[in-house]
């Protein structure tokens, strides 16, 4: 087998800028890759052949169709294949692939949710290309599709996706972030971008043990299951060295991936048992949720081929870690400096500062939407687990940032004061935080030497609905604190009128910093006295979006209007329902078919080993009697439990959604919690043979 080395499989199956600029004359290119770079439409004049030379190049490496590819405002990518081949009035075969058909497609928009948008026009959705992420062939056995990133939008224009958000959240940082770096006297800085870099967790399992569990079939995390006596206390498995066949799978991932443009930079065992990670290079942030998106995709793809299971649930396993998103953020300007590296120039330093006070100062009135941001049904069950970050957001800056806005907010940085020997000198500033930070893992948002990282969305999320609320946060602080420099600007210097506004963040922003243990107790209670907003659950967490000043934000900044914060609202707190309901109805099955039958079973064995004895011995065998009883009454326990379970959800079908979602998050997680003990205590009583599924221990080892 010839191994082919990354460095050439790189970008083969992108429509980069290399292949435009070899398969388009020279003035068409210019013209594309101007509109990309100034975010502007593609000029129609042009699509016709932009398309044709994707046609031709996608063709000439065994594509057959093509598709608008785009992000629904579900979890994942949805995709509408069209033949590249039709026939012509002779009957004779054509490929082709027309500017129209490039920039706008109209799949049938009805079975996406889009929470009553599209009722009040039409059924009818649009796609259309988004140019500044590139187009990219997914090869299949016998051919492959051109997928063409794309917005969705219905026929007025209301965004249908998580996508169209974004990129107004990011136009909207790109200007505000211009608007301070002009202040600062940045003449040559031409544009300004976030970027982004999201850690992958997921876990991998037999996929044969796992068709033999309809949990893990139907709700992707395990719903019954009693954890082993070895989890993942013994802390062997983090960083150690990785399974030879999780190796292979993870080397397929990776090729596949270069392929498309992703860098997968590091791989490594995770802190539970079956538990992995990667990470990309980071990347301009609306392709990078894009390449999160395919990473994800690949990752389930190599899996099946691999006879794996990828679990990509926020909290697969009870008793053991879950799997988060960390979703690193930074903005980086048209000169490649990244505007949250400290600098050894004072002046910079102010500046960097001044950006790190806007996302404070943003974060201490919004906060609450980064909660409603990751609001999931599966992430309910992993935030405040004792591996992740609590449902309550704060932020982490380190002790060395922390002293240095403090000091400002106390006074001048000239009479910064001397802490031991070693002076505060802000052009000190990129060693003294280098070396200080990221002490603290269990903030959900934590500053990171020289970028932040949100550590509070859940493994199989989206990453582009809590970036687009960071963005619209960070805006609005950058805002807040431009116009508090631009009121000063003709009375003093710059740094002056900054420190002025930084001071202004860091008193605001006392009730979100916070740099103690998150896991703690303690935090809990100082949370609540600062009168921090505490959503335990997924439903509380989306209500968050509908307050009246979060929306204004929102609509004020032109990412979402009211009205599309509603609906957008509605859609997922439909998916929350709807997955208690599946996840019901699947224990359901599982306690009638697999866990009562197994009760019984036993009770069976144990009556007929009884039987066989002489009943002198029997009457000393109290013991073995009692643990008859116990068979019975677990059996009893669950019958009457499960029964009420099905009659709850009976009974929840007639009520409006939020009332279902109030009687499945309190009664309904009540009685699913009960049957889950009531299982998991069967299953250390029952024979090894007789239990109906695969056991944690089963399916928590790699052959
Ligand atoms: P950790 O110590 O948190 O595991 P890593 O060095 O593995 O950190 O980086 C985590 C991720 O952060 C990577 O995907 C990386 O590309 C990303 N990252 C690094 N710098 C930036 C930046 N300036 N902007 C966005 N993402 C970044
Ligand atoms: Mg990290």
């Amino acid at each position: 087998m010839t191994i082919e080395r990354p460095k050439e499989l790189f970008c083969v199956n992108v429509f980069n800028r290399r292949v435009m600029k070899e398969r388009l004359p020279k003035e068409i290119y210019q013209k594309l890759v101007s509109s990309i770079e100034g975010g502007q439409k593609v000029d129609p004049t042009i699509a016709d052949m932009v398309a044709t030379a994707m046609k031709e190049w996608a063709t000439a490496n065994g594509a057959t169709h093509y598709t608008h590819w785009f992000q629904p405002r579900t979890e994942s990518t949805a995709e509408k294949h069209m033949a590249f081949l039709y026939a012509d009035e002779n009957g004779l075969p054509i490929e082709a692939f027309k500017g129209n058909e490039l920039v706008q497609s109209e799949p049938d928009a009805s079975s996406f949710p889009s929470g009553g948008i599209r009722s009040t026009f039409e059924a009818r959705g649009y796609t259309a290309w988004d140019p500044s992420s590139p187009a990219f062939l997914l090869p299949s056995k016998k051919g492959g599709t051109l997928c063409i990133p794309s917005v969705f939008i219905s026929y007025d224009g209301t965004p249908l996706d998580v996508k169209t958000p974004l990129l107004k959240a990011l136009d909207g940082i790109e200007n505000s972030s211009m608007r301070l770096l002009k202040l600062f006297g940045n003449r040559g800085v031409k544009w300004a971008k976030p970027t982004v870099g999201a850690e992958q967790e997921y876990f991998l399992v037999d996929q044969k043990l796992a068709a033999r569990r309809p949990d893990l079939q139907f709700c992707g995390r395990t719903i019954i299951g009693s954890v082993p006596p070895k989890g993942q206390q013994m802390e062997d498995h983090y960083f150690g060295s990785i399974h030879p066949k999780i190796l292979s799978f993870m080397e397929d991932v990776e090729r596949d991936l270069y392929r498309l443009g992703v860098v997968l930079t590091t791989r490594h065992n995770e802190v539970a048992p079956c538990q992995f990670e990667c990470a990309p290079q980071f990347v301009e942030a609306n392709l990078g949720c894009d390449q999160n998106q395919l990473v994800m995709e690949t990752l389930r793809k190599m899996a099946r081929r691999h006879e794996l299971s990828l679990l990509l649930h926020e909290k697969p396993f009870a008793g053991l870690n879950g799997s988060g998103k960390h979703t690193n953020f930074s903005i980086m300007d048209s000169e490649g400096r990244n505007l949250l590296e400290p600098s050894s120039n004072s002046r910079r330093n102010i500046q960097f500062l001044t950006f790190v006070s806007a996302l404070l100062l943003g974060l201490s009135r919004y906060m609450d939407l980064l909660r409603a941001s990751i609001a999931s049904p599966g992430n309910m069950h992993r935030l405040g687990g004792n591996e992740a970050p609590p449902a309550i957001m704060s932020v982490f800056l380190g002790e060395e940032l922390t002293n240095i806005l403090e000091t400002i907010e106390k006074g001048l940085p000239e009479d910064l004061p001397v802490r031991g020997s070693m002076d505060l000198g802000l052009n000190r500033l990129p060693s003294i935080i280098q070396d200080n930070t990221d002490r603290n893992r269990t903030s959900p948002l934590a500053f990171t030497g020289n970028k932040f990282e949100f550590r509070a969305p859940g493994a199989p999320q989206a990453l582009a609905p809590p970036l687009t609320m960071i963005l619209a946060i960070w805006t609005w602080g950058m805002n807040e604190i431009a116009s508090r420099i631009e009121a000063r600007i003709n009375d003093v210097d710059v740094v002056d009128a900054a420190l002025d506004a930084i001071r202004y963040a860091v008193r605001e922003s006392r009730n979100v910093r916070f740099e103690g243990n998150c896991y703690s107790d303690e935090w809990k209670e100082e949370a609540k006295r600062r009168g921090l907003t505490i959503a335990n659950t997924t439903q509380e967490a989306l209500a968050l979006y509908l307050v009246p000043e979060y929306k204004e934000l929102l609509s004020g900044l032109k990412i979402l209007s009211e009205r599309e914060i509603s609906a957008y609202y509605d859609i997922r707190l439909e998916q929350y329902v709807k997955t208690l309901d599946i996840e019901m109805s699947v224990l359901s099955s599982m306690v009638w078919e697999g866990v009562l039958p197994a009760l019984s079973k036993q009770l069976v064995l144990e009556n007929n080993a009884m039987s066989s004895i002489a009943d002198e011995t029997l009457n000393s065998l109290g013991h073995w009697k009692k643990y008859l009883g116990r068979l019975a009454t677990l059996k009893n326990g669950l019958i009457d439990s499960v029964d009420r379970m099905d009659d709850l959800r009976k009974k929840v079908q007639g009520e409006e959604l939020e009332k279902q979602a109030e009687i499945l998050t309190g009664e309904g997680l009540a009685l699913f919690g009960a049957i889950r003990g009531i299982c998991d205590a069967s299953e250390q009583v029952i024979a090894h043979d007789l239990w109906p599924y695969p056991r944690y221990r089963e399916l928590l080892q790699i052959s």
